[in-house]
């Protein structure tokens, strides 16, 4: 079993009927490169740079940062890299942070922190932008909600590219931006957020959360926690149509990309790129090249408009 599915490492992933799907990896370490290339990888679609903070009692600085990203894109030789900035707070806290919020799933994370800690993001920029000189680089910005949020992200990697010249370092001149679609308001009023980003990456992991009030961490409401959900789906697949009109590129690279169960209802929600484990790569690769893009596509449709739930086994040919 693993033996032919070693075999698929380097076969594009294409549908019966065409349709070319990009293969990305998540990682949360720099070593962990080494298995998205092994696994085929086309890129990385999500490298979630906070761990590189948790479990100590210090900051890594600009330099220790541009060492770890730089390595993780000398790792994918010239396959893109998309680091997502600082995603702290909610699951994933900073040692020796003083104050817990209320409401850690609704409070400071994300962009929310690295925006009221504006020294700390600058600093992650410039390492993200001196890792660029070495390949492409994207940045994906996690948690945002508000327009204003994204110029602001926008404006402090300006800044920081600035910063660089100024002190003569290299960096690539046209990085590109995304956006985590991952909170509800912006999948539901997703166009300027089209605008403004570059590309997007839907998170289904808190985009359920959020949709549904489910604390993705508690096991006593863990039963509750459905991707199937059509509020859910209809969040994706307005996200997926929304890229689709203006021509820019959406991922998603929450656990939904990763589950074979998923396959077909992503490919028939019109997903062209998907990211997930690197371990979890093949299996969804062969799952694309046995279907068949335009017949999900009118089933998913379907089913959207009908459904309470969708029965995932009317997508099977
Ligand atoms: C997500 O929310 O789906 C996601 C990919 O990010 P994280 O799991 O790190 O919150
Ligand atoms: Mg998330």
């Amino acid at each position: 079993e693993r033996a032919t599915l070693a075999a698929l490492r380097d076969v594009p992933a294409i549908t019966l009927d065409g349709v070319m799907v990009s293969m990305l990896a998540n990682i949360e370490l720099p070593e962990e490169a080494e298995a998205a290339m092994q696994a085929g990888a086309e890129g990385i679609g999500l490298f979630r740079s906070e761990f590189l903070f948790m479990g100590r009692n210090d900051l890594p600085g600009e330099d220790e940062q541009y060492e770890a990203y730089a390595s993780v894109v000398r790792t994918m030789a010239g396959r893109p890299v998309t680091i997502r900035t600082l995603d702290i707070g909610a699951d994933k806290e900073l040692d020796g942070e003083a104050t817990v919020a209320t409401n850690p799933a609704l409070g400071l994370r994300g962009i929310r922190y690295c925006l009221a800690h504006p020294e700390l993001f600058a600093t992650q920029l410039r390492a993200i932008l001196r890792a660029s000189a070495h390949g492409p680089v994207k940045v994906l910005i996690p948690m945002v909600a508000h327009l204003r949020e994204a110029r602001a992200a926008c404006t402090a990697l300006a800044a920081a590219r600035h910063e660089l010249t100024v002190r003569g370092q290299a960096c690539s001149q046209n990085i590109q931006i995304g956006a985590m679609v991952e909170v509800p308001a912006v999948a539901i009023a997703i166009e300027p957020f089209v605008e403004a980003f570059d590309f997007l990456s839907i998170g289904t992991n808190d985009l359920i959360q959020y949709t549904l009030a489910i604390d993705r961490a508690d096991p006593d409401v863990a039963g509750l926690y459905e991707s199937l959900h059509p509020a859910v789906l209809r969040l994706v697949a307005n996200t997926i149509n929304a890229g689709a009109r203006s021509g820019k590129p959406v991922s998603v690279c929450g656990e939904m990309a990763g589950d074979t169960e998923l396959t077909r209802l992503l490919l028939g929600l019109g997903l062209t790129q998907f990211s997930m484990h690197p371990q979890q790569l093949l299996d969804v690769k062969r799952e694309i090249l046995g279907a068949h893009s335009n017949a999900l596509r009118t089933r998913v449709a379907a089913a959207l408009n009908r459904a309470a739930e969708i029965d995932l086994s009317l997508l099977n040919q």
